[in-house]
């Protein structure tokens, strides 16, 4: 049957694309990660479509960026409104920056009662990381095999995937990393049903052997991202948290990627009662607008002085106005309620395609986001990050935008805009189902 929203009608890549991305790449370095080839000219909520005319449903949403979808028209007009005034005004403070502060504070987890704005996940991060050793007088970070919170020197750092950090030589000292639950690739041999939680069991004797007992405090996101989308059994999250506060460090939740309804919560350390002392939040904030924050106590800042925290880009009013209309529109489309409808959808449907393909090893998620793990084989795990590269290129001949994750790169990330409707949900598995067919 004909699809009533992806259609490609010609070679992926197009002629017109072809020479978009040939122009690109003679001037910009031609080094980000594998995408399909495509040239992008605009996209509607759920969909993208190509300079050649072709529309592809998106399972990327940017990089769960575009929450509310694509050209949504009251954040275009809102940014509209606030670009015509002015674009920067630095630490001039304005109603938008006012109004965001406000709106967001409303909507964070009751026990942060205020925020402070940067530009990029990684500025978040990286503040957060600053702030934690500034408000202890300690520097050691607890972070996660398999973290990911950003570029920088310093948050690739705290990160625990190496290829960021390959050939640069030592990174920021005092950076504690401690095992993630990876459960399909169990780092500790063990079967997942009976392995507890040994992994963090082995904390304490990573501590022990590498702390010089300076821990100021653990950052880790709720599930991980670029890691490949696992998501830690129920129950580990809180125990960490324990944990932290049992060695009297601050408890840093990285919600960066996974906030505001990427999971099925609002946030997703909510789904498990935590109350860390900082989450940092950005992309689906500003849905696109660059804008990120830090969520904080007063109290936990009060002996910070002025000019301790600061950001060229942070709490511009173009951003801050994308922060108020973000917030208003995933209220009056009860945008939360749109996921927990479709994550029905999907989990039953991507259960399906993994127990018939013989490449998807696991798929696993909530919410709206997913990632498809290929191997080559189900019973040796071999990671196919080839196979995960022919499929991305095979679903866009098809209709089907998505990208890849994975500490072996052979993750297939599943994370549309969270106001997919039903039939495009529908269609798009069928696409997706069907590709992953022809994987040989
Ligand atoms: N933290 C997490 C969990 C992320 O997923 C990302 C980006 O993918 C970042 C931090 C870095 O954000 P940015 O790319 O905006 O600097």
């Amino acid at each position: 049957m004909a699809n009533k929203y992806a259609k490609v009608n010609t070679i992926i890549p197009g002629n017109k694309s072809r020479a978009v991305l040939e122009q690109w790449r003679n001037n910009e370095a031609d080094k980000l990660g594998y995408q399909a080839a495509v040239a992008l000219e605009r996209g509607e909520g759920a969909m993208l479509f190509d300079v050649d005319g072709n529309a592809f449903h998106d399972w990327t949403s940017g990089v769960l960026v575009a929450n509310i979808g694509h050209a949504h028209p009251k954040l275009t007009a809102a940014i509209s409104e606030a670009a015509s005034k002015f674009l920067n005004v630095y630490e001039f403070i304005n109603p938008y920056r006012a109004q965001a502060a406000e709106d967001l504070v409303k909507a964070a987890p009751k026990h942060l009662d205020c925020c402070f704005f940067t530009s990029t996940g990684s500025e978040a991060t990286d503040t957060a990381a600053r702030l934690m050793k500034k408000i202890t007088g300690k520097f050691e970070i607890v972070s996660m095999f398999g973290g990911f919170h950003g570029r920088t020197i310093a948050t690739a750092g705290l990160g625990g995937l190496s290829k960021i950090k390959a050939k640069m030589g030592p990174m920021v000292a005092g950076s504690l990393r401690v095992p993630y639950p990876y459960c399909y690739r169990w780092p500790f041999r063990q079967k997942k049903e009976t392995c507890g939680f040994l992994c963090l069991e082995f904390w304490d004797d990573i501590i022990r052997a590498n702390s010089s007992d300076s821990m100021a405090g653990l950052i880790m996101e709720p599930y991980q991202g670029s890691a490949g989308f696992l998501f830690p059994p129920d129950g580990f999250l809180p125990l960490v948290e324990k944990w932290a506060r049992g060695k009297g460090m601050l408890f840093a939740i990285d919600e960066v990627q996974s906030a505001y309804g990427r999971t099925g919560w609002q946030w997703a350390s909510d789904r498990e009662g935590l109350k860390p002392d900082i989450i940092t939040v950005g992309k689906g904030i500003g849905c696109g607008v660059p804008v990120a924050a830090l969520l904080l106590k007063k109290d936990q800042i009060k002996d910070l002085g002025r000019g301790d925290l600061g950001s060229t880009y942070g709490g511009n009013p173009v951003s801050c106005a994308a922060v108020s209309v973000v917030l208003k529109i995933m209220k009056e489309e009860d945008i939360i309620a749109n996921v927990k409808r479709i994550e029905k959808i999907f989990l039953k449907r991507l259960k399906e395609i993994e127990e018939k393909s013989k490449f998807a090893g696991e798929i696993r998620g909530r919410g709206l986001v997913y990632g498809i793990e290929l191997v080559n084989d189900k019973s040796t795990k071999e990671p196919s990050p080839e196979k995960t590269r022919m499929l991305i290129d095979i679903c866009a001949q098809n209709g089907l935008l998505v990208g890849s994750v994975g500490t072996f790169g052979n993750v297939i990330r599943v994370a549309p805009p969270l106001i997919i409707n039903e039939e495009q949900a529908y269609e798009s598995l069928d696409i997706m189902e069907a590709c992953i067919k022809e994987l040989t």
